[in-house]
């Protein structure tokens, strides 16, 4: 059939899982440029800044979470569909086992990983027939911290901090800035949005997904469009949410908008959220070999720029280190704004084990100890486990647990992204313990601040929401949430949405 198209949907997915488009470089970089050194803000950029080195030099996932993989093909008139599919299950399933993919297909119901990311509705795969005789495989990356600060709104529409929005473009404007307001640091900001004008509930979210194939230095042909597009971009980063949400000046690095026809009576406006780890690439393969004749949005004979010249994490000498297991004093010392460095023991939990530890006790000593909200890429090397890339996973998941386990089990510091609400802040201050933001998506950077697998605990629940026993070594993060009930995330919140407001739309 087609013998090179195995390896040229491999190729395209490790190359889109390692290496961020141009693109999506340039506009990180122009972030880094203009954010003030020495802030929250330019720290955490830089961390993401060696970790798109890193994963490019390296070839390791940059994010953990390597997302809900979506291809987009376009096939001549007649090609085998049939097979393409089946081959591209095949590419999935293999770059999983190399490692460039998390395993990532749950079965919704009993929770069990499939272990290959195949599974009903995994990869997702649209096909459209043009009448050509290339192939055309496009594929994007999106992962779940920012597939869950996706909105849609069915307008007309009451919005905090902005009023009524009508059904019209200054209407969707509202929507657009709503979406982004409310996403905060929790999709690891800066991110970028594609968005759809109509459609119905389902084909609005496909659309506004399929706008994030644009580049971000396009120009929307519809003049109407473009415009909205522009004075997003123009207003957004007024709102000082900024990198990860801890406050800055560059909030979103691109607004992509579509439009689609709608019945009379429904006006939805359909918001796709992607953070800076914004993962797509494209291929153009011969109609008679499978072989790749081009990139989409890279060029291979340019060589790689890369966007720092330093590397590990900058230290200004006002960090303190933290070794596990940790004390209430230490925590008790600690502010929101310090940068931390822990070292010592750390064990993983997110969704499955916050569930497991409300009903059942922990499986190890979790007294003064560091939990880290992360579902690792754990690679097996003979009797050995290896961490590949290790970010921090969206936290607010686990408000409905968090405050209990904290309390019950004597966890002393709490790891993630995006920080918690009301009822953990509140356990943090009773219990004497702190929540500490690490920079999301900075998987490479991570991996490599853990220095050994010591064991691994509730491996049914599979690999990324397995328990697994750290030892790391200075681990930076930045103390959001204090156990004197301040939070740096509330703070950012209610301060955007004073400058939502002084923008009226
Ligand atoms: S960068 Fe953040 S939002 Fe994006 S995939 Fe990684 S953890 Fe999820």
């Amino acid at each position: 059939m087609l013998p090179g198209f195995f390896d040229s949907v491999l190729q395209l997915i490790i190359r889109t899982s390692t290496d961020l488009p141009p693109d999506v470089r340039a506009a990180m970089k122009h972030a880094l440029v203009n954010e003030p050194e020495a802030t929250r803000a330019s720290q955490a950029l830089t961390i993401i800044a060696q970790n798109i080195d890193l994963a490019a030099d390296g070839e390791g996932a940059i994010c953990q979470d390597t997302g809900m993989p979506t291809f987009e093909v376009h096939a001549p008139v007649g090609a085998n569909q049939i097979w393409m599919r089946q081959q591209i299950r095949a590419a999935v399933q293999e770059a999983t086992r190399r490692g460039k993919l998390r395993p990532n297909s749950v079965d919704s119901i009993t929770g069990k990983n499939s272990g290959d990311n195949l599974g009903p509705g995994t990869p997702i795969i649209h096909f459209d027939q043009w009448e050509r005789d290339d192939i055309e495989v496009k594929l994007i990356l999106k992962g779940g911290g920012c597939e869950n600060t996706n909105a849609q709104y069915a307008l007309p529409v009451e919005l905090p901090h902005l009023g009524r929005a009508d059904r019209t473009l200054d209407g969707v404007k509202k929507c657009i800035l709503h979406a982004v307001w409310n996403a905060q640091g929790k999709g690891c900001s800066p991110g970028a949005v594609g968005v759809c004008v109509g459609g119905d509930r389902t084909s609005g979210y496909t659309q506004a997904k399929e706008q994030l194939f644009r580049t971000l230095d396009d120009v929307n042909p519809d003049s109407r469009l473009a415009e909205l597009e522009a004075s997003i971009m123009s207003t957004v980063n007024n709102l000082e949410i900024g990198p990860m949400g801890f406050g800055g000046k560059v909030t979103l690095i691109g607004c992509k908008v579509g439009v689609l026809n709608r019945l009379p009576a429904s006006f939805f406006v359909s918001v796709a959220y992607d953070c800076w780890a914004f993962r797509r690439l494209g291929v153009v393969l011969d109609g008679s070999s499978g072989a790749i004749r081009n990139w989409l949005y890279r060029d291979p004979s340019h060589p790689i720029i890369p966007m720092l010249d330093q590397a590990g994490f900058v230290r200004t000498g006002r960090e303190v280190a933290l070794k596990a297991p940790l004390t209430e004093k230490d925590m008790r010392a600690l502010k929101v704004g310090d940068v931390v460095m822990v070292s010592g023991r750390m064990f993983t939990g997110r969704d499955a084990v916050h569930s497991y530890l409300m009903k059942n006790p922990p499986p190890v000593d979790l007294d003064g100890s560091v939990l880290y909200h992360c579902g690792p890429v754990v690679v097996k090397e003979g009797d050995n486990w290896r961490v590949t890339a290790a970010g921090p996973t969206t936290s607010i998941r686990e408000e409905p647990y968090q405050g209990e386990i904290l309390k019950r089990y004597g966890v002393r510091a709490v790891i993630g992204k995006g920080g918690m609400g009301a009822k953990t802040l509140a356990a943090l201050k009773e219990h004497g313990a702190v929540y500490l933001n690490a920079i999301g998506g900075a998987a490479q950077f991570y991996a490599r601040a853990i220095k050994k697998v010591d064991n691994v605990s509730l491996m049914e629940f599979g690999t990324p929401e397995a328990m697994w026993h750290l030892t790391v070594e200075d681990f930076p993060a930045i103390v959001t949430m204090d156990a004197h009930g301040n939070s740096l995330h509330k703070d950012v919140e209610q301060e955007s949405g004073r400058h939502l407001e002084a923008i009226g739309v």
